[in-house]
């Protein structure tokens, strides 16, 4: 069994004293005794990726927040706790399992950079994982752990894909709909100051592109840390026993743990954490309890960000510098199966519905080309294919991602191009009428994942491309839809 507890513990941690008796707190202890230049120093030399999907260096990330603070405005720390990611319920877990060392990870990484505010950008319908937090921030400031000057809140945002994209979180806490920006990893980021400059130099109102120049006069507010659930969750024992420690398991390029959600064709879809490095197979084994009894695994989807990993890839090590090597990603580690009774269209089928539909629309071919590859990829899971459907897949596949202002379109363009090149044999059943014909499969966030038991978002089956529940689409991308960007109502949740 290859299963580790570093970041998700055997048991869920009840109180801030059960945290303290398993050595929670020795982080924030050793990192009171240093500057904020020997953390970030330490954060480097781990080589801690950040655990939301992109795997981006997160000391190279404090650095620069830190190098480019404001003498007159501090910094804000977000917590990226909106998991969308269908197939993924990693950070869900750690936030119900135990949010005290995702809380103690914020407050070191607010000495770090030297913020005032840290904030848990989290979904509205995340009751659960709501609460602990709020309790979670409570008994921590009881206990002395929040030094005076810091503010810790939750934020509870829409349920849109988009609200867990880094610069649509921003936007949706400064008060506006969760549109990405046009901006670098590391942007300006959480208050009105910023939202004004950003207004004035955004010709459509839309999605404000914004500096990375350093601060110039103070009253503009410096860049915002922003930080995954499980990426915090490992900084408290980096800081508390030392970057060597951390290395000792992972691979050189992936350090550390990874923690998996395996779902789909197995036996008993879970969440797990695994060294970086241990085999897709072994983890589909050991969190997943493997392929259902009589069945082969045929495809993996590594959430909807990724093209499909096939069956004789299936002993590739789980790091980020493997996984792409095999013209896949790691993403945030929801690996969804599909065994030989599954349809592979039907499940790209579902994962083109999904993402043209969460598209925001401030990219034309995103939303378009993205629509259409999706009614076409449904025509021929109906077995209602023409003739130009092939094509028109082989060509939307090619320009759903031009000038894309975010990943979601890149992810629309990997998922159908997989199915293109690896599955042409099952996409040509289709046409030819070999294959039964079904719908797309409904691909969409996990609402709960517990006892093997998995509980979709059924309701995104009667989503519209506009973001509404209505019976008829308006015809209008939600970018249009919301004209001057302000959000003065809730989205649906
Ligand atoms: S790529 Fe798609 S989701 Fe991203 S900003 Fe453009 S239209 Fe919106």
């Amino acid at each position: 069994m290859t299963t580790v507890h570093r970041v998700l513990h055997p048991d869920p941690i009840n109180t801030l004293d059960d945290y303290v008796a398993a050595r929670g707190g020795q982080g924030l202890e050793a990192a009171r005794q240093v500057e904020p230049g020997v953390l970030i120093a330490e954060l480097e030399a781990s080589g801690l990726r950040g655990r939301g999907g992109a795997g981006f260096p997160t000391g190279t990330k404090w650095r620069t927040v830190r190098e480019n603070h404001s003498p007159a405005v501090a910094t804000t720390v977000v917590v990226n706790a909106a998991e969308g990611e269908p197939g993924t319920f990693k950070d869900r877990t750690i936030l119900r399992n135990n949010p005290y060392q995702v809380l103690e990870g914020a407050l070191i990484a607010a000495r770090a950079v030297g913020a005032s505010h840290i904030i848990f950008g989290m979904k509205r319908t995340f009751a659960i994982e709501v609460e602990r937090v709020n309790n979670a921030i409570k008994e921590a400031h009881e206990a002395g752990w929040i030094d005076r000057g810091v503010e810790v809140s939750v934020f509870e945002g829409p349920s849109e894909y988009l609200y867990g994209e880094e610069t649509a979180l921003l936007e949706a806490i400064d008060g506006r709909y969760p549109l990405p920006r046009i901006a670098p990893p590391f942007r300006r980021g959480v208050t009105e100051v910023v939202q004004t400059e950003a207004d004035a130099a955004s010709e459509s109102g839309l999605a404000a592109p914004v500096s990375m120049a350093g601060p110039s006069d103070g009253a503009v507010a410096p860049p915002t840390l922003v930080d995954n659930v499980e990426t915090l969750a490992n900084v408290p024992r980096i800081i508390a026993r030392g970057a060597d420690w951390f290395r000792t398991q992972g691979t050189e390029k992936s350090p550390g743990t990874i923690v998996c959600t395996v779902t789909g064709s197995v036996k008993a879809p879970g969440v797990g954490e695994v060294p970086m490095g241990t085999p897709l197979r072994q983890v589909i084994d050991e969190v997943g309890g493997g392929p259902r009894a009589g069945r082969r695994i045929r495809a993996v989807l590594s959430g909807v960000a990724n093209g499909l990993v096939t069956e004789d890839q299936l002993d590739t090590p789980v790091s980020y510098e493997a996984m792409q090597e095999i013209g896949s990603g790691l993403g945030s580690a929801g690996f969804m199966v599909f065994d030989d009774h599954d349809d592979i269209t039907a499940a790209v089928a579902g994962v083109s519905r999904f993402l043209a539909i969460e598209s925001c629309g401030q990219c034309t071919p995103c939303k378009q080309d993205g629509l259409t590859l999706a009614d076409a990829l449904a025509r021929v899971c109906r077995g209602e294919a023409d003739g130009t459907d092939l094509e028109v897949i082989a060509q939307r596949g090619a320009t759903v991602g031009d000038n894309a202002r975010c990943y979601l379109a890149l992810q629309h363009q990997a998922v159908v191009s997989s199915l293109v090149e690896r599955f042409a044999h099952d996409l040509a059943a289709h046409v030819r009428g070999e294959a039964a014909p079904t719908e797309p499969a409904l691909i969409t966030e996990l609402v709960d994942l517990d006892d093997g038991r998995t509980v979709l978002d059924d309701r995104f089956a009667q989503k519209q491309p506009d973001w509404t529940y209505d019976d008829e689409w308006s015809g209008k991308a939600p970018a249009d839809r919301f004209g001057d960007h302000r959000a003065p109502e809730e989205l649906e949740a």
